[in-house]
Formats: structure tokens, C-alpha cells, sequence
């Protein structure tokens, strides 16, 4: 054999060889390629979305699983029409057919198309579908490529976000905006029966300071045993709904009551609620007031009603025993100018226009300073030094006051600190307290741990309540107290012998001072009834271990009596007005 044939052997071997690598190695890469087509066929057979891909005239190529049951193709048969027309909606326009929307679109637009929350019609089977139309450059068979997804769960969500909207969160009450709607309803049908509409509008007591002491996880939970009493007392004619932070709102409609039946309504709804949360949880003993507004007499439609409504309440939850009030039109006035001194003693706090002022308290004995009685003053950038005659009730009825007590605590213990740095003489120094403080704000645990932080004696704290507060509820004053006392502050009884309290009960209290009320001491000088009062409190005082401070004393007969009846201690201008902590110290040298 010749070197030439032997070459055009191994040519014809090696290309042999060569082409049965080829075809093994292409027929591998094919049945690659056909599996991947074949998963990718699975995969789109299988997938949620209808996948349908039409001719430019319309025949149905193919269409996956979802498709063909969607739009109502089986038995499938590739390259026909579909057997039934497709009709779509676009808004409000009519519903045309599907080629005539897509021949729109194409027509008007490159690209792909988006049609979202399509109303799709097959004979009679309705569907709200959106619609992914695709002729871009890519789709290089010039095919019609129709994506069609299930709307129906994206409207579902819009009106579950909407229902959302109308129901309250944390309660699942029915909220404000439902309630606006109900009540103007309700009015037209109440119109037409001549019936009255009662609105209640219900609030927690000093519900922003509660918030600020125990936190969101204990008013959120307070909140939703609100509305669980609520939904219990739901009728026909009465629903619920919390309509902001603490206020729920209770709805009475085809009643015909007068002003004094709403009234004790209001009352009884107010205790059923008290017996409700101490019944499921005793420490839930918070108060509440409940503003009424009446339709037609207070307003005539929604928003008048519950303007009204929250007025009333605004009222009720000024006045200190009664927690129940009903709209009147006099209440306008009141309520504005009481809304700017609330947010102007917010501000007032911020920016630190409070002061705290001393006055001496005397021994009658010896004529020394003794110690002093801590009073608030407001330094109002417009008005100059306020008295807190002026600002206390509404802080307490706003429960601002909680704030103002912190602010008089702290200032009065850094005081201490400030005059024991200074070497001045150690006094006892009186703090007011008022009830709504004392009961709601777990006044002992605060003022422990400010005593624990600033490392200062409770001894020389002294809180001030007045007898009336004290009185009001004797079961709660005699805990609140007995807590106190432990901690180590003295505890007096304000404007004694004007509070009504009995012996009994003053034997419970773990007091130390009675300050026996101004009232009582004008004319001590000349009264002999009085003198006799004054006697009687000194001696029942002395016999329970208690001292007497006689206060406002401004003469000096008045103090000289005083002491021949046997008084501890006495205050008054005559020994000195109440003063900053610079000018009192003076008081203080040793
Ligand atoms: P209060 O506890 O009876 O305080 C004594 C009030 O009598 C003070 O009025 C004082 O200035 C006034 N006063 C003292 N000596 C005389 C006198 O000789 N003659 C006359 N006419 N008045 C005298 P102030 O400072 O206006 O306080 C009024 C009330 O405001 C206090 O009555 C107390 O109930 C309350 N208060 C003051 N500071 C605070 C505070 O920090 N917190 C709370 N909750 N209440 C406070
Ligand atoms: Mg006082």
C-alpha cells in the first residue's frame, strides 16, 4: 500500500470517526434541548397563568392547561379558532370581542400590552382577568402571545383593604368612617319615624397619661375588653364603634328619650362597664366619662352629632365626680378656650416656663422655719407668674397634672440636693399631690425610684392631699397611703376640717399632719366657735399622733391664738409669701 492510499485511508477512518462524534454528540445535544422544551412545556402546562398563543388571524397555536379551560377550549384542537367568542370589557365601555381589543392595542402601541381588571365574558361565565399582550420585537413568529392572569384575587384584596378601612384594627369594632356612614342612615330613617338618635361617646380618664405610665401593651389590651363590653351590649337598635384612641361610640337609634332619660342611660352603660372590666380583671379600675349628643336636638347630621357628642364629653370629663354629660350649646365656647390652655400647658412644660416656689412652715414653738410647702407657678411668656389656681383643675381633668406632679418631684429633690450641697439647714418639704394622681398613676413606685436614683431620704418629703380627695375614696386613699408610708414619705390631710371626714376613717390613714383650712383660721383671733373647732382638731389630732399646721395665717393674733390653742405649726404671709428657691433659702441659714 502506498503512503497515498494509506493516507486516504486514515482521511476516510478519521472522518467516519468524526462524523459518528458529531451525530452522538448532536443527537445527545438534541434530546437535551427537547427535554428542556419538554420541562419548559410541563412547566407552562402546569403554571397558574393561562398562556395562549395566537395567530395573526386569530387560530389558536397552543394554549397551556389554564388556558384552555379558561377561555373555554376544550377539546383542543391547534390551529383553529377558538369555538366560543371572547368578549372583554374595558371600564365602562362595552364589551367587545378579544381580537378587536388586541387589534386596538396593537395598533396603537409597540411593545407589550397591560390590560389590568378586565371584565371577560364566555357565553356566561363572567371573569375578571388582566391581560399581558406580547408583540414586541423578540416574539419573532409574529405570533400573538397572550398571558392571562386571575384578577379576582387582587380585587378580593382591594375590598378586604377596604373593609380594613371601615373596621378598627386593634378591636375589630366598626371605625369612624363606618360609623359617619350608620349615622347618617340612621337619621333618614329616623326623620321619617319622627324617632330620636342617642349618641355616647365614651372615654377613659386621663387616657393620655395612663398611656405614657403603663405603655401601649396594657392600654391596647384595656382597649380591646372595652369593645368585648361593647359588642356585648350591641341590640337591633344599638351598635358600636371605636372611632379614636380611647373613644368608643355607642348608638342608640329609635329611641325617644328626653335629655334626662340619655342621661341615665349614660350612667348605667358607664357602671356596667366598671363591673365588667373589675369583674375580669381587678386591676382594671380605671374611670370613665361618656359625652351624649341627641339627634335632632343637637345637631342633624353625622359630623354635627359627634362634634357634639365630644364636647359633652369634654364636659363630663371636667367634672370631678360626675362622668357623664349631655351636649349644650353653651359648651361651644367653654371647650375652645379650654383646648388652648391644655396645649399651652404642653408647651409651657416643654419649654420649662414652670417654677417651683416655697413657703415657710413655722414652728409655733420655737419660731424657726420648720419646712416648707412646695407650690407650682407658671411663668407664662404672656401673662407673667400664674397662680396654679388658675391651670390645676383643667390639668387634672386633662391629666396633665401627672406631668406637672413629675416636674414639682423632681425639681423639689434636686432642690434638696442643691441646699444640702450648700450647706443649708435639712428641711421637710410638702408636696401637693391630687387624687387623680395619687389613685391612677402608681404615684409610690415613681417616687421610690426617684429617691433610689437621686439617693436622697423620703424622710424629708411630705405629700399634701386634700382631705375632700382623700375622702372621695377611702379604700383606695388608705391603700395609696399605706404604700407611701412604707417607702418613708409623710403623708398630711389638706384643708382640714372643711372635707367631711369621719374619725373612722381618719384612723385608717397612716397621716402625720392635718393642715387645718384657711376657712377655719380667718377670725380665730375673735371667733369662739371656731377657736372651738380649732381646739377640738388639735386635741383628736395630738391623741392619734398627728401634727397640726394651721395654714394662710397673715396676722399676728391669728398665730398667737394659734399657739395658745395648742398648734404645731402655722403658714401664712406674715412669716412669708411663697417665694423662688433663692430668695427662701435665706430662711435656711443655719
Ligand atoms: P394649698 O395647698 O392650700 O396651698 C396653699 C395656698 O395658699 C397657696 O396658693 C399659697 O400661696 C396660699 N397662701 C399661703 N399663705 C397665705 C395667706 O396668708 N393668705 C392667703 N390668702 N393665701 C395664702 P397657691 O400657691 O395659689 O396654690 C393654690 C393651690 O394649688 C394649692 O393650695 C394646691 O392645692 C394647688 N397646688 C399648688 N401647687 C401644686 C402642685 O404642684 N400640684 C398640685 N396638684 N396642686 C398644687
Ligand atoms: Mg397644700
Amino acid at each position: 500500500m502506498d503512503s497515498l492510499t494509506l493516507l486516504g485511508i486514515i482521511s476516510v477512518l478519521a472522518a467516519t470517526g468524526l462524523l459518528i462524534w458529531m451525530r452522538r454528540y448532536y443527537s445527545r445535544e438534541i434530546s437535551r434541548l427537547q427535554g428542556e422544551v419538554k420541562l419548559f412545556k410541563n412547566a407552562n402546562e402546569y403554571q397558574d397563568e393561562a398562556v395562549v398563543v395566537f395567530s395573526t388571524d386569530y387560530k389558536v397555536l397552543s394554549a397551556n392547561r389554564a388556558a384552555r379551560k379558561l377561555l373555554q377550549l376544550d377539546p383542543f384542537v391547534e390551529n383553529t379558532k377558538p369555538p366560543k367568542e371572547i368578549y372583554l370589557q374595558l371600564g365602562h365601555s362595552e364589551s367587545i370581542p378579544i381580537y378587536e381589543v388586541i387589534e386596538n392595542h396593537r395598533s396603537a402601541s409597540k411593545g407589550t400590552i397591560r390590560l389590568e381588571k378586565v371584565k371577560m365574558t364566555i357565553d356566561d361565565a363572567v371573569e375578571y382577568v388582566n391581560i399581558y399582550i406580547d408583540h414586541s420585537k423578540w416574539n419573532v413568529q409574529n405570533s400573538i402571545i397572550c398571558v392571562l392572569q386571575d384578577a379576582m384575587r387582587d380585587i378580593r384584596e382591594e375590598e378586604n383593604f377596604k373593609k380594613l378601612g371601615e373596621l378598627d384594627f386593634l378591636t375589630e369594632l366598626p371605625g369612624q368612617f363606618k360609623a359617619l356612614s350608620d349615622i347618617n342612615k340612621m337619621v333618614i330613617s329616623a326623620q321619617r319615624e319622627s324617632k330620636k338618635i342617642a349618641l355616647y361617646v365614651f372615654g377613659i380618664n386621663e387616657f393620655e397619661s395612663i398611656k405614657t405610665t403603663f405603655g401601649l401593651g396594657y392600654v391596647n389590651s384595656v382597649l380591646r375588653k372595652i369593645a368585648e363590653f361593647f359588642v356585648g351590649q350591641e341590640k337591633e337598635n344599638a351598635f358600636a364603634y371605636r372611632i379614636d384612641g380611647d373613644n368608643f361610640l355607642y348608638i342608640v337609634e329609635n329611641v325617644t328619650d328626653s335629655e334626662e332619660e340619655a342621661l341615665a342611660r349614660a350612667k348605667e352603660i358607664s357602671k356596667k362597664m366598671s363591673r365588667f372590666l373589675i369583674s375580669s380583671n381587678k386591676n382594671l379600675n380605671l374611670t370613665f366619662s361618656i359625652g351624649v349628643a341627641l339627634f335632632p336636638d343637637h345637631g342633624r347630621n353625622a359630623n354635627k352629632l359627634i362634634d357634639h357628642a365630644y364636647r359633652a364629653l369634654s364636659m363630663a370629663q371636667m367634672n370631678k365626680d360626675g362622668n357623664v354629660a349631655i351636649f349644650r350649646t353653651e359648651l361651644n365656647q367653654v371647650r375652645e378656650e379650654e383646648i388652648i390652655l391644655i396645649d399651652e400647658i404642653k408647651a409651657g412644660l416643654q419649654k420649662k416656663e414652670f417654677q417651683v416656689y416655697y413657703q415657710p412652715i413655722i414652728n409655733l414653738k420655737t419660731m424657726q422655719v420648720h419646712g416648707a410647702e412646695a407650690l407650682v407657678r407658671w411663668n407664662h411668656p404672656r401673662f407673667g407668674m400664674i397662680t396654679p389656681e388658675k391651670f390645676i383643675h383643667i390639668a387634672e381633668t386633662s391629666g396633665l397634672v401627672v406631668n406637672i406632679g413629675t416636674f414639682v418631684l423632681e425639681e423639689v429633690i434636686f432642690q434638696q440636693k442643691r441646699w444640702d450641697e450648700l450647706g443649708f439647714k435639712a428641711i421637710e418639704v410638702s408636696i401637693n399631690i391630687s387624687a387623680r394622681e395619687l389613685i391612677h398613676y402608681q404615684l409610690g413606685e415613681k417616687l421610690e425610684q426617684l429617691f433610689i436614683d437621686h439617693k436622697v431620704d423620703p424622710h424629708y418629703f411630705n405629700l399634701d392631699m386634700s382631705e375632700s380627695d382623700a375622702v372621695e375614696d377611702p379604700l383606695k386613699t388608705e391603700h395609696e397611703f399605706t404604700l407611701l408610708k412604707k417607702i418613708g414619705v409623710n403623708l398630711s390631710l389638706d384643708h382640714f376640717g372643711v372635707g367631711g371626714s369621719s374619725i373612722e376613717q381618719l384612723q385608717k390613714l397612716p397621716i402625720h399632719v392635718f393642715k387645718i383650712d384657711r376657712l377655719l383660721l380667718n377670725k380665730i383671733d375673735e371667733d369662739k366657735n371656731h377657736q372651738e373647732t380649732v381646739r377640738a382638731i388639735v386635741v383628736l389630732a395630738h391623741a392619734l399622733g398627728i401634727e397640726v399646721v394651721a395654714e394662710g395665717i397673715e396676722a399676728k393674733e391669728q398665730y398667737t391664738m394659734l399657739q395658745k390653742l395648742g398648734c404645731d405649726y402655722a403658714q401664712g404671709y406674715i412669716f412669708s409669701k411663697p417665694a423662688p428657691a433663692f430668695e427662701f433659702q435665706a430662711l435656711l441659714r443655719k
